[in-house]
């Protein structure tokens, strides 16, 4: 298992993962690989430059299957939807990957 640190971009869902725990990495380095993706937004408005930070304070830090760890969206911003990160992986962990245990009517006699 490994762990990568999920960047959701706040304006159009697009989410980056970056290997690695998040402490690991600084801020200013989290937000340096968001730059590229965020200059494809007009961040121009006051707010919006500070929207972008929220890329970086957001920075969720997941675990990795390996399975999973191929398909993360190192190489770009991905949309979420197309990804297996689903909003259950991007919450704070706790479960996420447990499949919840669907209660089975048990016709036990
Ligand atoms: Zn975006």
């Amino acid at each position: 298992m490994k762990s990568a640190v999920v960047l959701r971009c706040p304006i159009c869902n697009a989410v980056r993962a970056l290997e690695g725990r998040r402490s690991k990495y600084s801020k200013q380095e989290l937000y340096s690989h968001v730059k590229t993706h965020l200059r494809g937004h007009d961040l121009n408005e006051p707010k919006m430059a500070i929207r972008k930070y929220g890329i970086v304070s957001d920075a969720t830090e997941i675990v990795v299957l390996p399975e999973n760890h191929r398909q993360l969206p190192i190489e770009e911003g991905t949309e979420r939807d197309d990804t297996w990160l689903t909003d259950g992986s991007l919450s704070d962990g706790e479960g996420s990957l447990s499949a919840s245990e669907s209660s089975v009517e048990t016709s036990s006699l």
